[in-house]
């Protein structure tokens, strides 16, 4: 056995078995209260870390799951576990709608939004008569669990670890899953989760909603460990240090909060000690401590503490690489493939307008079923604008497009995605750290169903092997499966642009959109995806191909669309392409 599969299992035991040493009452309530902190910084992990949603309100839902409790519990006399299922559902419903009010803004408002309304939650806190004002509400009841009164601090001790464990263990799923992926690609990578059929404001909503739950839970188990409630633990400071936390441990980890929360706990108790007696007066000295702590983990530990530790660790004790169990996996369903020679794709005066650029002027093209058609013409024709108004990808400014016979101008790539059209980008839109196969497998997303709840609970294992099998077949196909579990961010750019090709075959498309394909690729690997090509559209497969290299082009296109300034200037087979002079002129910028 080594050192990788003991520790962690050393770690439970240990952890399980702290409150029957005799260790003293302290370090119990400091654990306490790093499962109540870290439960909440796992939720930024996932939010944060993960999602690029910076959020400082986090302290408010905490607020919200214990003073409902504190409520139920103590004006009405109810179970403290009914006070948990009330808190969760109201604090969904308040996430739900604080979510759908403030998840469409971008960049910084959004860091603002959780300020403002992390504020107006806590001043309703604290200036309703019903909730206490200032004072809160006392006397709550310790919590039964069969029978047990978990009233000792040793008591709920289990009860928050097996709760801030499970939620770990519900996020590590979920991070490893399809919709996982989606929430992967949510920082950074919406334009190309979309173009593989994701809402991605979904995923936003639904981690928003996740995190606040895992702060409520926190509330609760918090509200009946005090015993006691009031306004100020769910304040904007609070918010900004549950942050704090995440940003400390490693804010894309799961393991990163529960350090986080460790670290922070214990510098700032050790601190509020020391700094009175050092500086010889009290105040909130630990603040400046804190934060210049932070800025030096931002500096030499950018990824937080955890990742930091880890990838030491590894230097020693290498990760053994994921086992490949999808072997036997069943196929994914595939989608009825359209008839020979049928009118695939008609593209009819699409025009896009930026400003006073017009960068496609009124372009009309057809493919019909098994033909690759080439779209050539100097940098900045409006190449890749075309493509983009083909899938979806950039609203119209004017024109049609119809894709198997059903309008598509207008929808969302990821509607245009289900029709069975997928695409590559000319600048790669990957997850980086996520691996080769991972990314692939993101191309499976459509053909798959299994959603949050089901990936939180380890209900999809089935469904991920037949997702990893296909994008094994597709990596195979393209001539990467021996890279299928390196980081996408490692590769070179020639074999990240095959890892796209891959991840669009994944959506098992009627229709291949590339642009430049081929750029970065060696003389063998772009004849080995001509010859890929080529085998696509024997077995029915249309493609749209963007390409620079003129040879590649020639060689493998069925016909030819050249563009100058956003008009296109002419279509015909390579043959009449090459001959023509209006080509040649527009090439080498001469007048004809
Ligand atoms: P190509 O792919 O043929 O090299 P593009 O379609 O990328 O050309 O660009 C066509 C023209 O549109 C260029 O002049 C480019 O600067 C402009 N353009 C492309 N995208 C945008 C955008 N989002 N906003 C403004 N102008 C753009
Ligand atoms: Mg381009």
């Amino acid at each position: 056995m080594n050192l990788r599969k003991i520790a962690p299992l050393a770690g439970l035991v240990l952890l399980f078995a702290l409150p029957l040493l005799p260790v003293p009452e302290f370090w119990i309530t400091q654990l306490n209260y790093i499962g109540l902190f870290a439960l909440v910084s796992a939720g930024l992990v996932l939010l944060t870390g993960v999602g690029g949603l910076t959020s400082f309100g986090q302290a408010a839902f905490v607020g919200l799951g214990a003073y409902t409790t504190a409520v139920l519990c103590t004006h009405y006399a109810l179970s403290p576990w009914l006070g948990l299922l009330v808190g969760l559902a109201i604090t969904a419903v308040v996430a739900l709608m604080l979510a759908l009010l403030t998840l469409r803004m971008s960049g910084h408002y959004l860091p603002l939004a959780t300020i403002a309304w992390a504020l107006s939650l806590n001043y309703t806190m604290a200036n309703m008569e019903f909730l206490g004002k200032y004072d809160g509400i006392q006397g709550l009841p310790p919590i039964y669990f069969l029978g047990i009164s978990l009233q000792d601090g040793r008591a709920i001790y289990y009860l928050i670890w097996v709760i801030a464990l499970l939620a770990a263990w519900g996020l590590r799923n979920l991070l490893d899953s399809r919709p996982g992926r989606a929430i992967r690609a949510l920082n950074g990578a919406t334009t190309m989760a979309e173009a593989m059929g994701v809402s991605t404001f979904r995923y936003k909503v639904v981690i928003f909603v996740l995190a606040a739950l895992l702060a409520s839970v926190s509330g609760w188990l918090f509200a009946h460990l005090q015993r006691t409630v009031n306004p100020s633990p769910f304040g904007l400071k609070m918010g900004i240090e549950y942050l704090f936390m995440a940003v400390v441990g490693g804010v894309g980890t799961v393991w990163g909060a529960f350090v986080g929360a460790g670290v922070f706990k214990i510098i700032e108790d050790q601190l509020k000690e020391i700094l009175p007696a050092l500086l010889g007066s009290s105040g909130n000295f630990e603040i400046i401590v804190l934060g210049i702590v932070l800025v030096l983990i931002i500096k030499y530990a950018p990824k937080g503490i955890w990742p930091y530790a880890t990838a030491a660790l590894a230097r020693w004790f290498p990760a053994e690489p994921r086992q490949r169990d999808w072997q036997d996996a069943a196929p994914l369903a595939a989608r009825p493939k359209p008839a020979p020679k049928e009118l695939l794709l008609d593209v009819d005066k699409v025009r896009k307008q930026f400003g006073g650029l017009v960068a496609v002027n009124d372009v009309s093209f057809q493919i019909h079923v098994g033909e690759i058609i080439g779209l050539i013409g100097p940098n900045g024709a409006g190449k890749s604008t075309t493509f983009n108004l083909i899938s979806g990808v950039l609203p119209l400014s004017s024109g049609n497009v119809s894709f198997r016979g059903q309008a598509i101008g207008g929808k969302p790539s990821r509607e245009i995605a289900r029709s069975g059209m997928s695409r590559t980008f000319q600048h790669v839109k990957m997850i980086a750290d996520m691996t080769v196969l991972e990314n692939v497998a993101l191309g499976g997303y459509l053909r798959s169903s299994k959603d949050t709840v089901q990936a939180l609970l380890r209900l999809d294992r089935e469904e991920e092997k037949r997702l990893f099998a296909e994008a094994e077949r597709q990596l195979q196909r393209i001539g990467m499966g021996e890279q299928m579990f390196e980081l996408a961010g490692n590769l070179a750019l020639g074999p990240q642009r095959l890892m796209e090709i891959a991840r669009a075959l994944c959506t098992d498309p009627a229709l291949l959109l590339l642009d430049e394909p081929a750029a970065g690729l060696r003389h063998k690997e772009k004849q080995a995806l001509g010859d890929v090509l080529r085998q696509l559209r024997q077995e029915g497969m249309s493609v749209l191909l963007v390409e620079h290299d003129m040879e590649f082009v020639m060689g493998l296109t069925d016909r030819i669309v050249v563009m100058e300034f956003g008009t296109k200037l002419i279509e015909g087979t390579p043959e009449v392409i090459q001959a023509s002079p209006i080509v040649r002129a527009a090439y080498l910028g001469t007048e004809h």
